[in-house]
C-alpha cells in the first residue's frame, strides 16, 4: 500500500514541475516600464508613473528615455540598455510585475488610490 501512494506523490510531484516549466516558457509581459518593473501584455501606459510601456525586445537610453531597435550607444553616449523584465502576471490586475517585489505595486498603488476617495 505504502508504495503505491509514494508513486501516486511522486507522479503529482512531476505533474506540478511539468505545470511550472510550462507556465515558464510562456511569454511574459510584451510591454514594460522599465522603472517601475510594471509589464502588460498589451500596448498602453504604465498604472504607476502614467509613462508608455516600452515594447519588450527594443534598447532604450536610461538617460534620454529614447528607444532602439538594436544595441548600441545613444547620442548621449550612454549605452543602450535591453527592455526585458522576469515578471510574473498578477492575477489580481492583470499586470506583470518583478519576481523580487513583495506582492503587486499595481495592485497596492489601486488599494492606496481606493483609499484616498
Ligand atoms: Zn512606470
Ligand atoms: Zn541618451
Ligand atoms: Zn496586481
Amino acid at each position: 500500500m505504502r508504495k503505491a501512494v509514494i508513486a501516486v506523490v511522486i507522479v503529482f510531484a512531476l505533474g506540478l514541475v511539468a505545470a511550472a516549466v510550462a507556465v515558464a516558457g510562456e511569454a511574459g509581459a510584451k510591454y514594460i516600464c522599465t522603472m517601475c518593473k510594471v509589464g502588460a501584455e498589451q500596448a498602453g501606459k504604465c498604472p504607476l508613473c502614467g509613462k508608455d510601456f516600452k515594447m519588450a525586445g527594443k534598447y532604450m537610453c536610461p538617460a534620454c528615455d529614447t528607444t532602439s531597435d538594436t544595441p548600441g550607444k545613444c547620442a548621449c553616449g550612454r549605452e543602450y540598455v535591453k527592455v526585458e523584465m522576469a515578471g510574473v502576471k498578477c492575477p489580481g490586475c492583470g499586470y506583470y510585475h518583478a519576481k523580487d517585489t513583495k506582492g503587486c505595486p499595481v495592485c497596492d498603488k489601486m488599494a492606496k488610490d481606493k483609499k484616498q476617495g
